[in-house]
């Protein structure tokens, strides 16, 4: 599984790094970013899923084109 943030879209709100600290931080722009650009580890695979159906304005998503891969 692979995760990005439109950064276009987050409100910096912080959720999605309170429930997977591994896997999202926010930048010095204020809003989220993926720490890893790969497959995520397979521990953090269900946190992951967790903060992308937490976020409130659905930044978080599954690249397409990757998604089978993972
Ligand atoms: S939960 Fe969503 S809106 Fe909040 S910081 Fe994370 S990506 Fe941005």
């Amino acid at each position: 599984m692979k995760v990005k943030v439109n950064q276009d879209v987050c409100i910096g709100c912080g959720a999605c790094h309170a429930i997977a600290p591994d896997v999202f931080e926010i930048n010095d722009a204020g809003v989220a970013e993926a720490i890893h650009q790969d497959a995520i580890k397979e521990e953090l695979v269900e946190d992951a899923k967790d903060a992308l159906e937490g976020c409130p304005v659905s930044a978080i998503y599954e690249p397409e084109e990757e998604k089978e891969v993972a």
